[in-house]
């Protein structure tokens, strides 16, 4: 940690500084120039809180040297993290696809949509069973109904299932139908089901919070990689901002910012980052170029008629082309689809 004192910062004022630091059971290296002092505090625990020091009298600016996540963090592991799903590597060069409506809704509807997920070259299934609603009066999803077709739709075309676990409690229960545990925007801080999570076998997608910065999706993370889950990835699907044109605002940039600072793979959700179907074909050539390790895209052929975020399913046909699209992309920077 590096602490920049004020240029004003009196004799009284460093000393109590340097008592402080030395309480919490720093080291100091202390650097005294022609207009300030700097103070260099070694053996700053993940747990440190800063502010402790930034409220002090005379400090100007604290900096923190070395990051609050460990297992999730390039320091680490400095190796890309290939997560092996039933044979099908997540992360490395192959960009996984995750397919599929946004809601399980029947039975016919899903054997349609696998049918044109597994035709596309997509590995993943997704759909929801349980779904997050900002109202409580719109479709909550089948449950386990849903999930038992959705199994059955993703066995009948070879295709692994990536499903929303809300709640602890539906946690044994998805477990039994699932291959990946998906983690939503709005469960992202639940650290009681961060802390389940660690305890599970299978991959964790983990969504950004929908106002969360990296460091603290990154710290999310590290709720789980401590837990001893070591299955974790990414998925980046748009933050909140001012700009309401989109549903969310799409934050490329995090897929580079997660690869420098992390070693497990990230995805993208250019669906739910937009919000409109016109908007995702765009979004999604763009995070390919940008480096994602995979691609969620949710897909419908009655859009008008879905149970839920029908406005920005891709029909079928739109889909397959842009995967046509997505494999030039790939192939020009060295990876395959
Ligand atoms: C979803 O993928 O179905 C979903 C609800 O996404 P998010 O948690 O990113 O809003
Ligand atoms: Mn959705």
């Amino acid at each position: 940690m590096v602490i920049i004192l004020d240029k004003k910062a009196s004799e009284a004022q460093i000393e109590n500084i340097v008592k402080h630091l030395e309480g919490f059971g720093f080291q100091i290296h202390k650097s005294t120039g022609a207009e300030r002092t700097i103070i260099g505090a070694i053996g700053v625990k993940p747990n440190f809180d800063t502010r402790n020091i930034s409220i002090l009298d005379g400090v100007d600016e604290v900096y923190r040297v070395t990051t609050p996540y460990k297992l999730a963090g390039r320091n680490f592991k400095e190796d890309d993290t290939v997560i092996n799903i039933k044979g099908v590597p997540l992360g490395g060069n192959e960009i996984a696809m995750i397919a599929g409506p946004c809601s399980v809704e029947n039975e016919n509807q899903m054997f349609r949509l696998a049918k044109v997920v597994a035709q596309s070259g997509a590995k993943f299934l997704r759909g929801g069973a349980f779904k997050p609603r900002t109202s409580p009066y719109s479709f909550q999803g089948l449950g386990e109904e849903g999930l038992k077709i959705m199994r059955a739709a993703a066995d009948e075309y070879k295709l692994l299932v990536v499903t929303e676990v809300m709640q602890i409690d539906q946690l044994e229960l998805i477990d039994k139908y699932t291959d990946v545990f998906q983690l939503g925007a709005r469960n992202m801080q639940n650290f009681s089901l961060l802390k389940e999570l660690g305890r599970v076998e299978k991959p964790i997608m983990l969504k950004r919070g929908i106002a969360a910065t990296i460091e603290e999706w990154l710290m999310s993370a590290e709720y789980i990689l401590s837990g001893g889950n070591k299955n974790v990835f990414f998925c980046e699907r748009g933050i909140r901002t001012f700009e309401n044109y989109t549903r969310n605002t799409f934050d490329l940039s995090a897929i580079p910012v997660i690869h420098k600072k992390s070693h497990l793979p990230i995805i993208a959700d250019p669906s739910h980052a937009t919000g409109l179907r016109d908007q995702v074909p765009p979004m999604a050539r763009a995070a390919v170029a940008a480096g994602a390790d995979g691609l969620m895209i949710e897909i419908h052929d009655d859009p008008e008629n879905a149970l839920s975020d029908g406005p920005q399913a891709l029909l079928p046909e739109t889909y397959l082309k842009l995967m046509e699209e997505l494999r030039l992309i790939a192939s020009a920077i060295g990876r395959t689809i």
